[in-house]
């Protein structure tokens, strides 16, 4: 039998086969993404569900070396949404079926902060009488935090890793407490305990990453029995401390392939969680997403922040959709998401599958 057929037929993945499938190329490499197409269609289904991204926050105390919103970049205006922006982009959301929306934002840990999370929680749940659910990417909290924002309404947490290898890990982030590997695991442990539905991520094709990195990295995802995930590949950003290692990058075009590559691994590893297509897979290619939905992905963020926010909310260069208001985002999105073959989950909240087989397994 052909290696590729070989590796897709084993239950579960050693180290070799994952750097082999991430290596594939022409023929091999569509078997790959024909396999996962087959896989999500059986497992979680042809639909995309919608989770309405709301981006709150461009504060952060952090200062990880490839974002461009971190505290050390003092180009952007800082800014914080209001309650009212807040619940109009919930609104937008309702009327629209989207059943969920993310509040994703900088890294702040201080009361007022805390405070305002767990108030605004509370106001979507009571204004859409439980209708929406609500993920939170809001970085490393206390567990006293989190466990606050999940009795207020939230069901999901997105914290990413980023990457697994800890040694990479240091050289991408200051070295201190808060940008502390360790601790980014244990926060993972703390949402899992607390009941979140936990999705977390890496980004693909940073300075120093390689491909072994990479095999690790869905090794993790399967160590740490994640419930969704959202991964995409890093692009750089001229005011980060990252950027002088722009020309030892791969071509942004490899960057996507190895992304659309680990989108794809990881559904026929974890056949039954939610995967994203993410936005960064969008900046490079136009079709980015649907083509990540094409290889496996199901779950997909249109962007609801104001498009007044939305210069001051660039984590790397040439995000998309900075100046489209929700609505033409929307109908663009439909048309594409049709195209690609799948059909968009209206009204349904979309949790993940993994998620709730993990619950019945406990109980
Ligand atoms: N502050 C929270 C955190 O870090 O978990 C949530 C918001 S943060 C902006 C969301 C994600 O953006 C990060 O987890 C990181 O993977 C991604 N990101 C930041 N800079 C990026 C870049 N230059 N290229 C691609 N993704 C990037
Ligand atoms: Fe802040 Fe998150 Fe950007 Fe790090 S990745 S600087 S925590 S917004």
């Amino acid at each position: 039998m052909e290696p590729l057929k070989q590796i897709l037929n084993k239950t579960q993945f050693t180290k070799d086969d994952l750097i082999f499938l991430l290596n594939t190329s022409d023929k091999e490499r569509l078997g790959l993404f024909e396999h996962a197409r087959d896989v999500k269609a059986s497992i979680v289904g042809k639909k995309v569900y919608f989770r309405g991204l709301i981006e709150y926050s461009n504060f952060c105390k952090k200062n990880c070396f490839y974002c461009g919103i971190r505290a050390g970049n003092s180009r952007y205006v800082r800014y914080r949404m209001t309650d009212v922006e807040v619940i109009q982009c919930v609104d937008y959301a309702w009327k629209n079926e989207y059943a969920s929306v993310v509040i994703q934002s900088g890294e702040q840990t201080n009361k007022a902060f805390v405070n305002k999370i767990e108030s605004l929680l509370k106001r979507i749940h009571r204004h859409t009488q439980g209708d929406i659910h609500v993920t939170l990417s809001l970085g490393e909290q206390s567990e006293e935090t989190y466990r606050r924002w999940f009795e207020a309404g939230a069901q999901r947490y997105l914290l990413r890793i980023e990457v697994s290898n800890p040694e990479l890990y240091k050289k991408l982030h200051p070295d201190n407490r808060e940008h502390d590997y360790q601790r980014r695991v244990e926060s993972l442990a703390t949402l899992k305990k607390l009941d979140y539905q936990v999705g977390t991520g890496v980004m693909i094709g940073l300075p120093f990453q390689t491909i072994s990195d990479l095999a690790d990295d869905l090794i993790f995802f399967r160590e740490n029995d994640i419930d969704m995930a959202g991964m995409g590949p890093y692009i750089e950003h001229a005011d980060t401390p990252l950027y002088k290692f722009r020309d030892t990058l791969l071509p942004l075009k490899s960057r996507f392939d190895l992304a659309l590559k680990m989108v794809a691994i990881l559904r026929i590893m974890m056949k039954n969680i939610n995967i994203a297509a993410t936005t960064a897979m969008q900046t490079i290619d136009p079709q980015g997403r649907e083509k990540a939905l094409m290889v496996g992905a199901n779950v997909i963020m249109p962007n609801l922040t104001p498009v007044k926010y939305r210069q001051d909310y660039l984590l790397y260069e040439n995000k998309p959709c900075l100046d489209e208001e929700a609505e033409e985002c929307k109908s663009c999105l439909e048309a594409r998401i049709h195209m690609a073959g799948d059909t968009i989950g209206y009204g349904e909240w979309g949790d993940s599958q993994h998620y709730q087989r993990r619950r019945q397994d406990d109980a």
